[in-house]
């Protein structure tokens, strides 16, 4: 492997998508995978859901992204074939002092420029959602579904097209600032070394982006927070037409126990928010079901717990340890060629092309990719 102009560190949605956008021939581009094959991480295991962009502070970086990056997204997936569907989404308060909360969200999201919100009465969500229990609801119509591993596939695609490499089973474990580049160390799993010097870096190293920055003088902590799914089987499938989710906690750890709905038209439930210590374990405990269950019943009355089994689980690379409020993204140029991108948890899905877009603008008049 020759030097390079730019070094992508991480094969995920985010590596990927930033790839195709900043791509081009006669630029060296190296993505960085320590794994057999990419989009194995956290992009792998997530609801595969296109956020509405409803959540999230107004002038945060996630609430930006994520509007901007759902545009982007259907018009990639509409115009490329990549399986997608604007099925809807909808809060639900289940008794009278949850609709406090759904109104809250329905101003912040006008606030954050997503206008296509509506607040249902009881009667509007029997006529849309027949199956489900709620007093009112906030309705989304512009969140969808993707599934993930096609977006990835067409983000490789476009940055092969136009030359990036994609190197896997090389994980990077050292760099050095040199003086107008940096100094990579990589190993395979086998053991065999290599290293070699790239002008600039972009850390998209998911779970791992923490210790990336931190090779470099960085002084980040990432909080793994898993996420547990569990499925739901034995029910009627055309049931539930759109994804339904409760009022959420206001702290923006997570979304609340959800029901999600897949392409194929699969049911789950999840995912919860459980801060765990640093390991990837992806194992689901028999013990969630009763709780998914007990959470789930409040708004899908139909429910039996013998339709709840364990199913995936995702890990959440949070900036926002378990006691903290709100923590954004991070995507900031540390050193001089050196860009991190940092907490890049959901709506990480939705954001990635516009996360892509961002980082193309930050790289505009540096000299090795003008
Ligand atoms: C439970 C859960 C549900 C979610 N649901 C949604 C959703 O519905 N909608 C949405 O928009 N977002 C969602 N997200 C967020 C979204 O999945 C993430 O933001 C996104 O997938 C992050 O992608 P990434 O490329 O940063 O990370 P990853 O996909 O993890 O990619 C990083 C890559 O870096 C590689 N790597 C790590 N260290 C090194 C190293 N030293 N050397 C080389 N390679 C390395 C890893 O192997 C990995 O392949 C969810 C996340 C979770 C956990």
């Amino acid at each position: 492997m020759e030097n390079a102009d730019i070094t992508i560190i991480g094969a995920g949605v985010i590596g990927l998508a930033i790839a195709a956008e900043i791509a081009q021939p006669g630029i060296n581009i190296f993505i960085l995978e320590k794994n057999p094959t990419y989009g194995t991480g956290i992009s792998s295991r997530n609801s595969e859901v296109i956020h509405g962009g409803i959540y999230y502070p107004e002038g945060s970086l996630k609430a930006a992204l994520c509007a901007a990056g759902r545009h982007r997204l259907y018009e990639i997936a509409a115009k490329n074939n990549i399986p997608h569907k604007k099925i809807g989404k909808l809060i639900v308060a289940t008794q009278p002092e949850e609709t406090e909360g759904i109104e809250y969200l329905h101003k912040n999201a006008q606030a954050n420029g997503v206008n296509s919100t509506e607040l249902i009465s009881a009667r509007k969500v029997a006529h849309l959602e027949p199956n489900i229990k709620a007093c009112s609801a906030l309705f989304s119509p512009e969140t969808g579904i993707i599934s993930a591993h096609d977006l990835m596939n067409y983000f490789l695609l476009q940055a092969r097209r136009k030359k990036a490499e994609l190197v896997n089973c090389t994980k990077v474990v050292r760099i050095e600032k040199q003086a107008r580049s940096y100094r990579i160390y990589t190993q395979s799993a086998k053991g065999d070394t290599f290293e070699f010097s790239s002008d600039v870096v972009i850390n998209a190293a998911g779970l791992e982006s923490d210790t990336i920055a931190n090779m470099v003088g960085g002084n980040y902590q990432l909080h793994y927070c898993k996420g547990d799914y569990c499925s739901i089987s034995g029910v009627n499938k055309s049931m539930i037409k759109r994804l339904i989710y409760p009022v959420p906690v206001k702290n923006h750890v997570g979304l609340g126990v959800h029901l999600t709905i897949d392409l194929s038209g699969r049911l789950k439930l999840g995912p919860d928010t459980t801060y765990i210590s640093r390991t990837e374990d992806y194992a689901v405990a028999n013990q969630k079901v009763p709780l998914f269950y007990s959470s789930a019943r409040k708004f899908l009355p139909f429910l039996k717990e013998e339709n709840v089994s364990p199913d995936m689980a995702g890990i959440r690379p949070k900036l926002q340890g378990p006691n903290d409020n709100f923590h954004d993204f991070v995507i900031r140029e540390d050193l001089p060629g050196f860009i991190n991108l940092v907490g890049i948890e959901s709506p990480g899905l939705t954001a990635s092309p516009a996360i892509a877009q961002l980082i193309k603008k930050m790289l505009t008049g540096k000299q090795s990719w003008e």
